[in-house]
């Protein structure tokens, strides 16, 4: 009919034919003989009913207005769809519980809702065009010979994948924003009736060419914030109005991709738009407006820990986006915690075991062959070493720990090395907070930070704050500095400055001309509250030490004053405090890899290993071992680290991942974990009790400080090599932007 539903028309054609029996199983008849019986009316009334015998309810709340009956679906509408069942259901529901909660049936609040018109054949297929068209999927039927002979189902359902493939041709067309929009939320407050405002409407191509970023421009109210958000926070300024008057949209430049601009997929305009205009994207799964369980808790990605709001639909994690409320990091997040943990989703996430044969990776889908290869290892080697990646969490590491010490065997990290910094960590010079930042009245970020410390650096310089920039990074955050710094290497850059600062102090300081540099002083007006900030994994260890030196010389370390030292990982102040400290590769009969991935040279160095076990998230060509365990990433885990000020960072497990019970089941059959051990909530406990530990704190004076700096040796020249698969993974999910 009109509206595109399947109606039997007659055809003027007739046969006849003989059967035994005819049975009338088609559905399209509501039996209403027992209501209309006299022994089953209420009161004296019977349950109205129409010509075609289907029930007399309200549209709205399918209430009969008989006694406390609600009837809808087919009783109500004659034969329809399972949709618009579905839909009286609802309505029925939200009725019933008014009801019996003895408020009005109907809601006396009605939701605005807006559709691209009201009867599906109107709507423009160009709406649609984005998406490729294919064909309905065709149910395989029984043959009619075979038919003839029996009851069974003549529809013999589809195999798995055929029945993927048909549910993936859904278009999910409804608005994945609708219970968060504002725009909706203030029609509805505001009673708005879209027929009111009948006339021209604009008609903007849909663009989902980004993999991430999805733009409507048929949504938009022109409201700029995305504008605004990316220009004047981020940096790369890649939205603008396009056209002028009635037809204006916001788009990137001449209206195309955002694949196409500097963009930095940040998702921040997708966080301020307050309608569905920008909506984010996954690379594994339709995201869909359907009901999800949210989870608030910290990213892992990095040492940052940002507040992160993570949503889970049938155990699968499909957006995550800052979490609301007062956070340090507010609407922040950078491409890895927004959409770089999409890599936990995809297709190559190990779940299980495999062994190495030759070049191939052989699944082992049983617990018991994988912890009988581990014992009988164990029981061989003489010389045993493992070695943990700080991206583990707190109860990883006491586990990891536990069986270190229960083998015989050391603990280290591949990924961190040993500084001169490690020796501070136990002073008040080591105390900066997020909160310090808010204080400051210059910050210094030093070569590469992550990007959600330079929002939270730009946001304040917005409140007052100077914003110094020393980097060899090429940005558009570059514009925003008060003072940009990036002509020479630098540390060279650090040096001069330190110079400077030397030659401020020369008259007050008896012993200082020792430690003057052969450079030309750079003058840099640094108030008293500064804070410096850079990313240990990312500079020189040369680097660090001058900006120790110089902070020694320009701070009081008191709040809003002093170094705020960051890091790749998520966990290193927790290692810091487990007291974890950085290895060298080697040869040993038995090694355990437990979330590190050696870069090649480190690779060289262990090739002659006899057996080694890696726990990790992926299979990874650069991976040497011979077993390889699959392990939980801060989705799949309750767990805690540290992060890089000192707060605790918390990981709620919000997939309900058994991933990590499966490893400690194997661990323990293997005879390396009790029954308690093999449990998490005994490390959970043991996390909390070595948080809960207090450390003591030594005070240093600045003077103190620049002696203790003059007698560090050693120094690293270079920036850490380090690998990990995570991150090399989600450099590639980033490169599919481009
Ligand atoms: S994702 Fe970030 S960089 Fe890209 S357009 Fe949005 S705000 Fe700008
Ligand atoms: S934030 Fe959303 S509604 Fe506002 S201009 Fe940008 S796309 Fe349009
Ligand atoms: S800055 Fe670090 S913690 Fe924050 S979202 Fe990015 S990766 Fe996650």
């Amino acid at each position: 009919d009109n509206s595109g539903r399947r109606r039997p028309e007659p055809t003027g054609e007739f046969f006849k034919e003989e059967y035994g029996t005819v049975i009338a199983a088609i559905s399209q008849k509501p039996e209403v003989a027992f209501v209309t019986k006299k022994a089953n009316q209420i009161k004296g009334k019977k349950l109205p009913l129409t010509k075609w015998d289907t029930v007399l309810s309200d549209e709205e709340t399918q209430f009969t207005g008989l006694a406390k009956i609600f009837a809808g679906g087919d009783f109500r509408r004659g034969p329809a769809t399972a949709i618009e069942a579905i839909a009286d259901g609802r309505k029925a529901a939200e009725a019933i519980d008014r009801f019996l909660n003895n408020q009005p049936m109907m809601d006396p609040i009605k939701l605005f809702n807006s559709k691209k018109e009201k009867r599906l054949v109107d709507v423009n297929p160009k709406e649609f065009e984005q998406y490729e068209e294919i064909p309905r999927f065709k149910m395989p039927e029984l043959d009619p010979k075979v038919r003839a002979s029996n009851f069974k189902e003549v529809e013999t359902g589809f195999e798995e994948e055929d029945a993927r493939a048909e549910a993936d041709r859904c278009l999910e067309c409804g608005c994945n924003v609708n219970e968060s929009c504002d725009l909706r939320k203030y029609a509805t407050e505001y009673k708005i009736d879209a027929d009111m405002f009948v006339g021209d409407k604009n008609k903007h191509p849909i663009d989902d060419s980004h993999p991430f970023i999805r733009r409507d421009a048929n949504k938009c109210i022109n409201c700029g914030r995305c504008v605004r958000i990316c220009a004047e926070v981020q940096g790369p300024g890649v939205l603008g109005y396009i056209f002028r008057g009635f037809t204006t949209y916001v788009a990137p430049e001449f209206g195309g991709s955002l694949s196409k601009t500097n963009c930095e997929i940040c998702g921040k305009c997708i966080d301020v738009c307050p309608v569905g205009a920008l909506l984010p994207k996954n690379v594994n799964a339709k995201l869909n407006p359907h009901i999800s369980e949210t989870t608030t808790q910290n990213c892992g990605l990095c040492g940052t820990g940002c507040n992160i709001e993570v949503s889970v639909q049938d155990n699968r994690v499909t957006i995550v986006k800052p979490a609301e409320g007062d956070t340090f990091n507010q609407r922040d997040l950078c491409f890895d915690g927004k959409f770089g943990w999409q890599i936990f989703e995809d297709e190559d996430r190990i779940t299980h075991s495999f062994e190495r044969e030759n070049d191939h990776w052989l699944p082992i889908k049983d617990i018991d062959t994988a912890a009988k290869m581990i014992q009988e290892k164990l029981q061989k080697a003489k010389s045993k070493m493992v070695y943990i990646s700080p991206t583990s969490s707190i109860e990883e590491a006491l586990l990891i720990q536990h069986i270190a010490k229960k083998i015989g065997s050391q603990i280290s990290s591949l990924s961190i090395y040993k500084s001169f910094v490690d020796r501070l960590t136990d002073t008040n010079l080591y105390t900066k907070t997020y909160d310090d930042l808010e204080h400051a009245e210059c910050i210094v970020l030093i070569g590469k930070v992550s990007k959600v410390y330079k929002t939270i650096a730009r946001r304040l310089q917005r409140n007052g704050a100077k914003l110094i920039l020393i980097t060899k990074e090429i940005s558009d955050f570059n514009n925003f500095a008060d003072e940009l710094h990036n002509d020479d290497p630098i540390v060279k850059t650090l040096e001069k400055i330190l110079q400077y600062n030397i030659e401020l102090v020369k008259e007050e300081m008896d012993d200082i001309d020792d430690i003057e540099h052969n450079v030309d002083p750079l003058k840099l007006d640094l108030p008293e509250k500064t804070v410096f900030m850079y990313n240990r994994d990312l500079i020189s260890e040369e680097s660090i030490w001058n900006i120790w030196a110089i902070s020694s010389l320009v701070c009081n370390f008191e709040e809003g004053s002093g170094i705020l030292p960051t890091s790749k990982f998520n966990n290193f102040r927790g290692f810091q405090k487990l007291g974890i400290n950085a290895g060298e590769p080697a040869n040993y009969n038995f090694v355990l890899f437990y979330g590190e991935l050696p870069c090649e040279e480190q690779k060289k160095r262990i090739k002659n290993s006899n057996f080694i076990v890696s726990v990790n998230t992926h299979i990874d060509d650069a991976d040497s071992s011979h077993l390889l365990l699959p392990k939980a990433s801060y989705l799949e885990l309750e767990s805690t680290s540290i992060a890089d000020d000192g707060r605790t960072s918390k990981f709620k497990n919000p997939k309900n991942s058994t991933i990590h019970n499966k490893l400690l089941k194997i661990f323990k059959k293997a005879g390396l974990l009790t029954v308690q051990e093999a449990k998490i909530s005994f490390w959970n406990k043991k996390a909390q009790m070595f948080l809960a530990k207090k450390e003591k704190i030594r005070n240093l004076s600045n003077q103190e400080l620049l002696d203790f700096l003059y007698t560090v040796e050693h120094m690293q020249f270079d920036a850490p090599k380090q690998a990990s698969i995570q991150k090399k993974r989600i450099t590639k999910l980033k490169k599919m932007a481009k």
